[in-house]
């Protein structure tokens, strides 16, 4: 089983994108060069200035503003949301796109999507796409449909409808828990998914699992102004029906939840929680929940706003017991546990218990759809880790491209020129390196005794990375940027821009601590899906569970080992403006996005060698019309084909390299003279081709006419001749009735072969037509044949079926022509015995091969027979006589190999010296 993946990149993170990567993407040149004057150019590669970012951005906005929304660098998609329903979804267009080469079509998620797909079918391995962009440039809706584009175009059976079904509706029921209304996307996804297809190798998908990395916790007890918590929420008090919600002790009204009115836009306009509600219910009901599954998983979500109601004043000492109270009211068991915290530790037990049990229950959501990772995180830190993930994906995406680029390069023999790019390790290493990196000095803040806090973290942030150029603090910094660095606040040079991160909240938050009295209690709950969240198990171990940042760490490095053994694809997705407004291109955000998704940067890696490469036998198939030598056909080597063509139309050396099996040309403008020159050829051909076709046509035409009349003319002759023949078909044998005569009588005897009389004295002979006058004539006379007619009726009656030859053989008449087909030294032996034997008294001659008994030596010679006897003869010499009256017998072979075989009498044979004596053998010719 192989799979194929795609990877949508969590969008927390504040518009910044890891970088891509790619391969050998030049297959969709082609299409390229001929959509290249309708709309700017449809690929970023055949940029004549690739370097200028107002060239690039100028293309994007001009094929933008005719909703053109995709563009290719390669085979990386750059894609702009269109913020408007387009019509290039349809199954048409699915079916389109459907196994179609890469370039053939303007691009398309569905070219990336098919391209994948089909890659992985034809080479057995694993193969990702990985879709990154800012938060609203458009990557849930990407993801989505490149899903429904397999659903579609995969091969499927019932049974696995089953599966594509479930694949289709974990994501509202993922987008209901995971997403939320933020500031830049009313559908924003606060977690990152990876969604993994499998297929069989017939291609068609057998299954899937989804593993989720990082959800935004921190949203469920908090949201910024305009922002909303997760949708489930609202779906559930907006859609849920009357005794759901009486069941759960919960009012319709949002307002009255403390955790969903922080933001002040519970109703939004744009979205129909009731609507949302309804599909996510159907969608559960179709993935395998049960009906105790769902309302365990509900009595969840109003615990949740149950518990943001709980208040907590001075002077009890029983805080937590209030909210365990609360708890018990929902189902969980209840038991007092005394914990002396104060009225802020009280809420922040209230929040982590919160957090702790949407976030686990996520997990478990996704785990029950199907495999989980880890998840976790807070706010700056979130951003932090979040930034972390980016620079890793970047970090191995510009290691594929190089590696990728620099492998073709080695396998075509081509000087690998080293392109110069920015590798982010460095970052990385500061961030994650063992014992030396900003996580594993947090860690250490945390996990030492004593009095840490998040100052103390800065203290020694600065003093164990300080001197990193890409860390900067307000101490560290010069005059001029330190007035943008708060005391409490440390900034990351990022490879996609500088972030300041606030250092209040990190030790926390990387602890994210839930009290072990608190988590006792969730471990013993009657609702099953907290059973699984907590796990008994937890409270035995007694080693500290491990930091937030070191389990994300953790859970990112080995995703970045699946990525590692699969084969990439991109998308990159860009938003055009930031008032989610169709048509509107925003230069400096989008010129914002460009730089920090490393488009540019893309660009120059896939241009810094060569801009076009193509394979040998492509190439010169494409361009073999420009030059003499190759066209129409070239017999050699493609190589060698290449060469006489582009040495034909003038290539420069610094303008292309011969690999081993691809043409690699350095600049767009070589290529596109080239293509001007085959336009230009084409039109020629056609014109030329078109004439000579036309002429081909009638010459043919007039070859199927001729052959048409022709049968005409023999068809009207025929039936003149068989009309001509019946008329006269009374008189004598003539020219006007021979034929119809023969062929009456070919019927007649045809017909009589299965009808003869079965001995000599049936008499019942087949009526035959009045133009046979002589067998007429036999019947009427009774038996009085001919004597040779009666002696084929009886050879025929001896002979029937017992002879290979005999059916063959009845079509041979005994022609009277024989004579005339002698060789001329026959005929001049004949001419001697006719002195002998009168010709009129010849019944029949023929050339016979005269056997010897002794050593069956061959011999020439005539045999003629009379009415009464048989003669052979040589050079006018009668070597025998046999009278038909002495013979013995007559044999002949039941082959066709023409063997006669007279017996003659022993006095016969004395007469003539060299016949021995019976039976003597001639082979008949
Ligand atoms: P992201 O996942 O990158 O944050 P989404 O995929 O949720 O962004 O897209 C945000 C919104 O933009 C969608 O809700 C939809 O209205 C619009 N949108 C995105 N892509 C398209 C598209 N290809 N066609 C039409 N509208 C789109
Ligand atoms: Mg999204």
């Amino acid at each position: 089983m192989i799979s194929w993946h795609y990877l949508c990149k969590a969008d927390l993170s504040p518009g910044k994108g890891p970088l891509y990567v790619d391969e050998n993407g030049d297959a969709n040149m082609e299409g390229a060069l001929i959509a290249r004057d309708k709309v700017g150019v449809q690929d970023f590669v055949l940029l004549d200035s690739h370097t200028s970012e107002a060239a690039f951005l100028n293309n994007l906005r001009k094929r933008y503003q005719e909703n053109l929304i995709y563009t290719y660098i390669g085979s990386l998609l750059v894609s702009v949301n269109p913020y408007q329903e387009l019509d290039i979804y349809t199954v048409t267009q699915m079916q389109l796109y459907r196994g179609v080469n890469f370039f053939e079509l303007p691009p398309h998620l569905y070219a990336i999507a098919d391209n994948a797909y089909r890659v992985m079918c034809n080479e057995y391995n694993n193969h990702f796409i990985l879709i990154s962009g800012e938060s609203g440039a458009g990557k849930t809706e990407a993801s989505k449909k490149i899903l429904q584009y397999y659903a579609v175009t995969c091969p499927t059976t019932e049974q696995l409808q089953t599966v594509r079904d479930r694949l289709l509706l974990s994501n509202p029921v993922l987008e209901a828990f995971g997403n939320a209304k933020t500031l830049r996307n009313d559908n924003s996804s606060r977690f990152g998914k990876y969604m993994d297809i499998q297929f069989d190798f017939k291609g068609a998908p057998v299954g899937g699992h989804i593993l989720s990395y990082l959800i935004e916790k921190s949203r469920v007890v908090h949201q910024n102004h305009g922002e909303r918590n997760f949708h489930i929420f609202y779906q559930l008090l907006e859609g849920g029906d009357k005794d759901l919600l009486c069941w759960l002790g919960l009012e319709r009204n949002p307002q009255k939840y403390t955790y969903l009115i922080q933001g002040r836009c519970a109703k939004v306009f744009s979205i129909n929680d009731k609507n949302d509600w309804k599909i996510v219910r159907k969608a559960f009901s179709i993935i395998d929940f049960t009906e105790k599954d769902i309302e365990h998983l509900f009595g969840i979500v109003a615990s949740v706003l149950h518990l943001g109601n709980i208040q907590f004043e001075e002077d009890s000492n029983e805080v937590c017991s209030d909210a365990l109270r609360c708890l018990s009211s929902l189902g969980y068991l209840y038991f007092q546990v005394l914990s002396p915290l104060n009225v802020d530790l009280a809420f922040y037990a209230r929040d982590a218990v919160a957090k702790a049990i949407y976030g686990r229950t996520f997990t478990w959501l996704v785990n029950k759809i199907n495999g989980s990772l880890a998840n976790k995180v807070g706010f700056f830190f979130e951003q932090f880790c979040i930034n972390y993930c980016n620079e890793k994906l970047q970090q191995l995406l510009i290691e594929m491209t190089l590696k990728a680029e620099q492998e073709e390069y080695e396998l075509e023999g081509i000087e690998w020129e080293p392109i110069p790019y920015f590798n982010n390790k460095i970052i990385c290493d500061l961030v994650e390196q063992k014992h030396k990196g900003i996580i594993s000095i947090l860690d250490e803040e945390c996990l030492r005794p004593g009095e840490a806090t998040d100052l103390s973290f800065l203290e020694k942030l600065e003093e164990k990375v300080g001197d990193h150029a890409h860390f900067v603090t307000r101490k560290l910094a010069d005059q001029k940027t330190r007035k943008s660095i708060d005391w409490v606040d440390f900034r990351l040079l990022h490879y996609a821009g500088e972030v300041t991160y606030c250092a209040v909240g990190f030790l926390e938050k990387n602890n994210d601590l839930l009290y072990r009295n608190l988590k006792e209690v969730l471990c013993n709950s009657k609702n099953s899906i907290m059973r699984d969240c907590f796990l008994l198990s937890e409270l035995d171990n007694r080693r500290r569970p491990e930091t937030v940042a070191t389990q994300f760490k953790n859970s990112l490095t080995s995703l970045i080992e699946i990525l590692m053994s699969k084969e990439p694809s991109y998308i990159r997705c860009i938003k055009p403006n930031e008032n989610k407004e169709p048509g509107k291109f925003d230069d400096f955000l989008i010129r914002h996005q460009v730089k920090y998704l490393g488009l540019m940067e893309h660009l120059r890696v896939r241009r810094a060698g060569f801009a076009y490469r193509r394979k040998y036998e492509l190439f010169l198939q494409r361009y073999k019309s420009l030059c003499p030598a190759t066209w129409p056909h070239w017999h050699g080597p493609a190589a060698e084909g290449v060469e006489r063509l582009i040495k034909h139309i003038g290539y420069k050396p610094e303008e292309y390299k011969l690999g081993r099996t691809k043409i690699f040309i350095r600049f767009p403008k070589t290529l596109f003279a080239t293509e001007d020159a085959f336009e230009y050829r084409k039109h020629l051909l056609t014109t030329w081709d078109g004439g000579r076709s036309i002429k081909l046509e009638a010459f043919w035409r007039g070859a199927l006419a001729r052959r048409a009349a022709k049968k005409r003319t023999w068809a009207v002759q025929t039936i003149r001749k068989f009309i001509n023949g019946f008329i006269n078909r009374k008189k004598p044998l003539c020219p006007e009735n021979r034929d119809f005569v023969r062929l009456s009588q070919y019927y007649y005897l045809m017909k009589l072969r299965d009808h003869l009389p079965k001995n000599v004295l049936d008499e019942s002979w087949l009526q035959p037509p009045s133009i046979l006058e002589e067998v007429r004539e036999f019947q009427c006379k009774g038996l009085s044949f001919s004597h040779q007619l009666q002696q084929k009726v009886v050879t025929s009656a001896v002979f029937s079926g017992k002879k290979e030859g005999y059916l063959e053989s009845l079509g041979q008449p005994f022609l009277e022509t024989r004579l005339s087909e002698f060789s001329k030294p026959l005929e001049a032996s004949l001419a001697g015995v006719e002195m002998l034997i009168p010709t009129r008294c010849f019944q029949y001659v023929t050339p016979v091969i005269k056997y010897d008994r002794n050593g069956f030596k061959a011999r020439e010679r005539l045999l003629v027979l009379t009415q009464s006897s048989a003669y052979v003869v040589e050079m006018a010499k009668i070597k025998q006589k046999i009278e038909y009256s002495t013979l013995k017998g007559i044999s002949t072979s039941n082959l066709s190999d023409g063997i006669v075989v007279i017996h003659v009498p022993e006095d016969n044979k004395q007469k003539v010296g060299n016949w021995d004596t019976a039976p003597v053998s001639w082979c008949l010719k």
